[in-house]
């Protein structure tokens, strides 16, 4: 390999494997993205995104996981199905769902 392509090992970040509630972070949030299933073909592109991993599939849909949501908004800009909508999260009155 070209010595210009190569960095030093920096070191790894283990991924949680389990929620940890000392660590909510979708009270940032300014933007909420919500899915319409009707339009949501299932094909996952928002799921691979997602950088807190908190959309997920499920049976009846793709469901957000609002309480680690940051609402940075890559879901939206990647649904190529305009299948999320960013709605402004002073439009919910703090519930979780
Ligand atoms: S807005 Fe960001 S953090 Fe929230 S589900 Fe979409 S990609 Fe994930
Ligand atoms: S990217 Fe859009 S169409 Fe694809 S699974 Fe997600 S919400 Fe559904």
């Amino acid at each position: 390999m070209n010595e210009a392509y190569q960095a030093p090992f920096a070191g790894t970040v283990k991924s949680p494997v389990t929620e940890n509630e000392q660590m909510i972070t979708g009270n940032w949030r300014m933007i909420r993205p919500v899915v319409d299933a009707e339009k949501c073909t299932q094909c996952l592109n928002c799921w691979l995104s997602c950088p807190d991993a908190c959309i997920n599939p499920h049976d009846d849909g793709m469901k957000i996981n609002y309480k680690y949501c940051k609402g940075c908004g890559l879901c939206i800009k990647q649904c190529l199905f305009g299948a999320i909508t960013g709605v402004p999260e002073l439009e919910f009155s703090g519930e979780e769902e």
